[in-house]
């Protein structure tokens, strides 16, 4: 058994969203007042609050505020609890101290029993009711498993104006196939590469396959691009001078935003279908492990050693350059989502029993070593160099498949993990390949779990706070 979260939309009619509004209003009040007790105690009488404390204070609160009396009293603790969770995780150091939130963009709340609501549905649309507020609002949204939800969480998007229902289901799901990590099989393995040029390269063993990019943000971009400069040219608003956004920069920032907004979701829809691709046909990933913060990094400066005089001018145009074209490679990297494709695959791979291994790039230099002799060649690494030759033995091959072809040779065993080949041959069953490699500090997606930090009880609300 294992949580599930399911999101569906909510489609509510004009009084039903008034009393959403209405219902979002008190609880964001309730959040600041949450804090600002908090804060108050700890000024004037340097005590802390705990969450029991300001649990017990709520049926006095709603005594005081009779309007909070019609919410449900556990969605009411459940606000508590952020505010709890939100103190915590700045006590552990994980997050700044918690702030007031604007009632604009505050997001919303929890059932956090089976109490107080009711879902209408057996995984696919259908609606929700909430007794509290006395409506039923229609969803929309589908699931691939179902079972009863233990809690709700009613979710606003500003940004989108759109409401959510967010339950938790305790589902059912497959057992890991390879929990000893024994049976790995060939004809199940697949690694991938993510790449610029092509956006995912695999290699199955048999062949390779090429998923190119979409570059729907590149075209999207001239489009956001001639608007953002409609948008310049009108008034915009300006606090200091008293000015107000004109009528027509209004309309104008709605037309970027949503063209913002297509591109987002275009992207999401392209990561998700490519995604599932692959991991419905394979029960083993490999890849190499990724740093996007440090990929998508600026550009390093690099002397010139050759003439130092002079030299100054030559670095700095250069260095202009490289500027240049790392940043268009930061935007086609960010614009395929690396870190998202690869987490994507992971937990498509683990829903249905498989595993994804992440190899240590830095050992195994996938980009710059020969998939047949092992060579490393360091000129390999500059990413213009789009087609290697070994100069030890020979062997060509295009750039991104040379890569997706060290990483299926060191997970099967043909080369070790500093990359020099075993000689072994390729058979179709390796005996305890993966625990070697899990040994070896490669990391599987699902090792990785474990080091997450938690913040307390009530996970649930963790990523709302
Ligand atoms: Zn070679």
């Amino acid at each position: 058994m294992a949580l599930r979260r399911y999101t569906f939309r909510l489609y509510p009619n004009k009084t039903q969203e008034r009393k959403l509004f209405e219902a979002r209003r008190l609880h964001a009040y309730l959040y600041n007042a949450c804090i600002a007790h908090r804060r108050f105690e700890w000024k004037k009488n340097q005590r802390t609050v705990d969450y029991f404390q300001q649990q017990n204070c709520l049926p006095s609160f709603k005594k005081e505020w009779v309007e909070f009396a019609r919410l449900h009293s556990q969605t009411l603790q459940s606000t508590v609890k952020r505010v709890d969770l939100a103190y915590n995780s700045f006590f552990q150091g994980l997050r700044g101290l918690p702030k007031f939130k604007s009632i604009r963009n505050y997001s919303g709340w929890t059932y956090s029993s089976k109490s107080g609501w009711k879902a209408n549905t057996n995984g696919r649309h259908g609606s929700v009711t909430l007794n509290d507020l006395g409506i039923t609002i229609k969803m929309r949204g589908q699931t691939k498993s179902w079972s009863t939800p233990t809690t709700l969480t009613i979710v606003y998007k500003p940004s989108k104006r759109q409401w959510f229902a967010s339950f938790t289901c305790n589902v059912s799901v497959e057992e890991s196939k390879f929990g000893s990590l024994s049976e790995l099989k060939y004809e199940s393995m697949v690694a991938f590469d993510l790449g610029t040029a092509t956006a995912i390269t695999c290699f199955d063993g048999q062949e390779f396959e090429e998923v190119s990019n979409p570059r729907f943000t590149q075209v999207a971009e001239k489009k956001v691009k001639q608007e953002s400069k409609k948008l310049r040219r009108k008034r915009a608003p300006n606090r200091k001078k008293g000015i107000k956004a004109s009528n027509r920069w209004k309309k104008a920032r709605k037309l970027v935003s949503k063209l913002q907004r297509q591109v987002a979701s275009q992207r999401v829809d392209w990561q998700h279908k490519v995604t599932s691709d692959i991991a419905s046909r394979h029960d083993i990933g490999v890849t190499e492990k990724l740093n996007t913060k440090a990929m998508t990094g600026k550009a390093k400066k690099r002397r010139d050693p050759a003439s130092p005089s002079g030299a100054r001018e030559r670095s700095s145009r250069q260095g202009s350059k490289r500027k240049r074209q790392k940043a268009g490679l930061n935007k086609s990297m960010l614009s395929v989502g690396f870190g998202t494709l690869n987490q994507m695959i992971a937990y498509k791979i683990e829903a249905k029993g498989g595993l994804l291994l992440q190899l240590n790039t830095r050992k195994i230099k996938p980009s710059q070593r020969c998939p047949q002799c092992g060579a490393v060649h360091k000129n390999w690494a500059n990413l213009s160099n789009r087609y290697h030759i070994c100069d030890n033995c020979n062997f060509e091959i295009e750039r991104d498949r040379g890569s997706v072809l060290v990483m299926y040779n060191v997970a099967t065993g043909r080369m070790n993990l500093s990359g020099n080949p075993t000689g072994q041959p390729l058979t179709n069953q390796q005996q305890g390949c993966g625990t070697h490699l899990l040994d070896s500090g490669c990391l599987s997606s699902t090792s990785l779990t474990s080091k997450r930090k938690h913040t307390g009880s009530m996970k649930q609300l963790g990523q709302f706070i």
